[in-house]
């Protein structure tokens, strides 16, 4: 019964992967295949 995961983490975040939107300080999460933002939704396509 003791199966729940209760180690939510925050994703991973690329080093150098800022949002332009805002700013450097703000780090893209990686995903599948592409990189999001958090906060203002912005993402673009991992390339390759
Ligand atoms: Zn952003």
């Amino acid at each position: 019964m003791a199966d729940k995961k209760k180690d939510k983490k925050p994703r991973v975040y690329k080093k150098g992967r800022g949002c332009p939107r805002c700013g450097s300080g703000t780090k893209l999460a990686e995903h599948k295949d592409r990189f999001s933002c958090g906060k203002c939704g912005y993402y673009e396509k991992k390339q390759g």
